[in-house]
């Protein structure tokens, strides 16, 4: 007979995480049913690896920038062991005795919805007043002739290798991409990266990706826009591309960060009710995460944005609901940050996701070393660039970016501004720590042409 539960999670990654132990902490009688690790994407081969490798030559930058200290050295070996350390030699024993001393049963293996609150996971049949859909997403494979030739890694393969190729060629100029070109340059990978629009960050202000692509640069990386795969080939024991500006990107790896797929396929969502969108996504309403009765989607599978924090938000969003204390979702000012260096962060609008609003806009974009003291304190030529854009009418912050050291702890101040629309008059009246990079936002918002 079928095991009866208030709630079925399928998919233990950060979203999953944040509904079970809501809804553990509520009383409620729960299944979790993860096919991999408890802890999903990020844990192992996402966020967490990658900070992790990225931090030693951030820390190396730091040394090297700073007057007065110098000798930063890298090692692989070590930064590779605390990696594997952080991402808990992939074991979740301690998530899975974790959940169930909590009171959840776990189930380990790949859950197929069969009807209206019931899912199949190996040979057992469950059923559940509420499921909850967090299975993620996965790298997209591009449809290019001869990938299957050459030697190709996602980021699964680049954020748990052993040894790291000597040259290898990025395909894709968003922040999987970059971070993972950054990462490998700085341990001394030879890298080329591909990307086919005209700019890095297509998604963010043009300028964001003007300074990315010259920090990258700077690093050693052969950063190549405006250009796609023809075909991949080997040649020797080199992989291959072909682009269509006829020139050829070659390595001993094909490392993919073209984007990212949610994983839909075969979970059985036609038996819930559920049609899943272009992109395999499952649609949900905008308030709750709600995606037909009795089923609820956060995540990456929603493909609303593709990160953890915002998968655990919709993870509580969804878990109140279901707990009957539901308040809206709102995605406004949310962050966006690439763990380059310097950091990329924004939140909001661009100027041209204002524009296609109708709103009226008035932007600034300041060089920190020009009007603060912290870049020069920081280090020995300063770098760092903050850009606002603000309603005109409203009088209120749209958007906001900055490419400068730190940028993903200091973009939370813009963040609230712009999700509690904070009068212009009102920040800058804030007085900020002197000498701080939170700073800039009173030198940039009175620079503003309201
Ligand atoms: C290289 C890289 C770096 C990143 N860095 C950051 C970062 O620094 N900050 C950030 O915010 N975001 C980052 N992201 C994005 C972040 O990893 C995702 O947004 C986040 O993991 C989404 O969480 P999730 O719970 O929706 O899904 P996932 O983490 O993908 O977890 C979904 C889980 O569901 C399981 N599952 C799938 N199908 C089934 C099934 N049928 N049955 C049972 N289980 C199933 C999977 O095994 C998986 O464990 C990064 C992504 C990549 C690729």
């Amino acid at each position: 007979m079928a095991e009866r539960f208030d709630a079925i999670v399928i998919g233990m990654g950060p979203g999953g995480e944040v509904v079970a132990s809501r809804l553990l902490s509520a009383g409620k009688r729960i299944a979790v049913i993860e096919r991999e690790l408890i802890g999903g994407e990020c844990a192992y081969w996402a966020c967490i690896p990658s900070k992790t490798v990225l931090r030693p030559p951030e820390a190396g930058t730091e040394v090297d920038r700073a007057a007065g200290v110098g000798g930063a050295k890298l090692d692989w070996a070590a930064a590779r062991d605390y990696r594997d350390h952080m991402a808990r030699h992939l074991d979740d024993t301690g998530q899975v005795t974790g959940y169930t001393d909590q009171g959840a049963r776990v189930f380990k293996g790949e859950a197929r919805i069969t009807g209206p609150g019931r899912v199949q996971v190996a040979d057992q049949e469950l059923t559940g007043e509420h499921l909850i859909v967090a299975t993620g997403s996965e790298a997209v494979i591009p449809p290019v002739d001869g990938l299957d030739e050459v030697t190709v890694w996602t980021n699964r393969e680049a954020y748990t290798a052993t040894d790291l190729p000597t040259r290898a060629v990025l395909v894709g100029g968003s922040a999987v991409g970059i971070e993972t070109a950054l990462f490998l340059a700085r341990f001394g990978v030879q890298v080329a990266l591909v990307q086919r629009s005209d700019r890095l960050l297509a998604r963010e202000e043009p300028r964001v990706g003007e300074l990315v692509a010259t920090s990258l640069r700077e690093v050693g990386v052969d950063v190549r826009t405006g250009t796609s795969l023809r075909r991949a080939r080997r040649d020797g024991t080199d992989s291959v591309l072909d682009l269509d500006d006829g020139t050829q990107a070659r390595g001993d790896v094909i490392i993919l960060g073209a984007g990212r797929a949610p994983r839909t396929v075969g979970l059985g969502l036609e038996h819930a009710g559920v049609t899943p969108g272009e992109r395999g996504e499952i649609p949900v309403d905008d308030q709750h995460c709600a995606a037909a009765a009795g089923v609820w989607a956060i995540g990456d599978v929603t493909a609303v944005m593709p990160f953890t924090h915002v998968a655990k938000y919709q993870g509580r969003i969804a878990a109140d609901a279901l707990l009957g204390r539901p308040h809206a979702a709102r995605y406004d000012g949310i962050p966006r940050v690439v763990f380059a260096d310097p950091e990329i962060a924004a939140a909001g609008l661009t100027r041209s996701q204002a524009d296609q609003q109708g709103l009226r806009t008035a932007a600034v974009e300041i060089n920190l070393a020009e009007s603060l003291a912290r870049p020069w304190t920081y280090e020995r030529d300063p770098r760092g660039h903050l850009g606002l854009l603000a309603d005109t009418d409203r009088r209120v912050l749209l958007g906001a970016w900055a490419v400068a050291p730190q940028a993903g702890e200091w973009i939370h101040q813009a963040s609230l501004a712009i999700r509690a629309a904070i009068p212009i008059d009102t920040l800058l009246d804030q007085v900020a720590q002197f000498p701080t990079y939170s700073e800039g936002y009173h030198t940039a918002l009175e620079a503003l042409d309201l």
